[in-house]
């Protein structure tokens, strides 16, 4: 008990040392955000570079949701949308040949918090717009099967059960107080500009998630110095590191749109759904989840922790009383 208290304080405290700037993005790149042109609607509507990965992101979401509605999902065809997703929208964007730009993954799920200090610009919006509309319909299918950072973690994950590594649980509400005072922490400091940077006589408030951005580390890069090599990779260093010992760690307790979407997976229209009567109370799906979320959805809880629909507890209900549906209970 006591060492998986010390294992939980030790995912705290990676996570927040990352978060209190040991790791710090550049000031240039920083100004270089803040004064970005944004395009305009038209430009997102009718321009390929704009809208494609919209695009994109709804056909595999509503493909996802199809495959966990009809049980289709099976491993295999999860693993191969989970790789598409993460080279797609993670690490395309580094091949210089056009139609792979388009799906880089900017702004990310770290920067859209960022429409809060350089105004609701339509990158930030639409962005938010097309992960909240993919929320809603559900079940989760923007961190399930679409944010490259997700999908890695969730590769991370189903490695890790095949090396037969260890795992661990954290206890969900403390990573979620995690997760919240990170995002009341980056209120309160960049929008107070108590965290900031000063570049020719302007002041640009900084984020604090940019200290702890590992979308970042998919943007391939030749760093400087080691510094900035740290900087650069690290956060996606540490979180495949710990994916592999921890579901979805910095889903759990950093991502501020994991947050988001937590909430948004409350009324959310698809989920998992427990048929009541054909439950033997074996427990099977809860020792073959790798989330927190199987006793509560035993329980009919009306709060849920967080479900990136890896369809685990579909597949292991011996009795079929698990599937992706649109009541909480059947
Ligand atoms: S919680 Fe954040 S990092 Fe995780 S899948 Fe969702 S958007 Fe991506
Ligand atoms: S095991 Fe079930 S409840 Fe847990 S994340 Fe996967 S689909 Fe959701």
């Amino acid at each position: 008990m006591k060492l998986a208290k010390f294992k939980q304080k030790f995912v705290f405290i990676i996570f927040f040392m990352m978060a209190t700037g040991i790791f710090s993005e550049t000031t240039e790149k920083i100004v270089e955000h803040a004064r970005e042109k944004t395009p305009t609607l038209f430009d997102f509507l009718f321009k390929a570079p704009f809208i494609t990965k919209y695009y994109a992101m709804i056909i595999i979401g509503m493909i996802s949701l199809l495959l966990l509605l009809t049980k289709k999902m099976k491993p295999k065809v999860k693993i191969a949308i989970l790789l598409f997703s993460t080279f797609l929208f993670g690490f395309a964007g580094n091949i210089p040949v056009k139609p792979f730009s388009y799906f880089s993954m900017h702004p990310s799920p770290m920067c859209v918090t960022k429409a809060m200090l350089y105004g609701f610009a339509i990158p930030f919006v639409i962005t938010l717009g097309v992960i909240l509309l993919l929320t809603l319909i559900g079940p989760r299918l923007f961190c399930g099967y679409i944010c490259p950072v997700g999908t890695f973690q969730e590769l991370m994950s189903l490695l890790a059960e095949k090396l037969k590594i260890k795992r661990n649980r954290f206890n969900f509400i403390f990573a979620h107080s995690v997760r919240i005072l990170l995002f009341i922490l980056f209120v309160f400091l960049s929008t107070t500009l108590i965290l900031h940077v000063v570049f020719e006589g302007e002041i640009y408030a900084k984020s604090i998630y940019d200290y702890v951005n590992p979308f970042h580390g998919m943007e391939l890069a030749v760093p400087e110095n080691l510094a900035a090599a740290l900087a650069h990779y690290l956060p996606l260093l540490l979180t495949i590191i710990l994916a592999l010992k921890y579901y979805r760690p910095f889903c759990h307790f950093v991502c501020p749109v994991g947050l988001f979407t937590q909430w948004a997976e409350q009324v959310s229209l698809f989920r998992v759904s427990l048929k009541k009567s054909a439950c033997n109370d074996c427990n099977l799906c809860v020792k073959k989840a790798p989330c927190e979320a199987m006793d509560d959805i035993l329980k009919s809880a009306t709060l849920r922790p967080d479900c990136f629909a890896c369809n685990i507890c579909v597949e292991n209900c011996p009795e079929n009383a698990l599937k992706i549906g649109t009541k909480r209970t059947r």
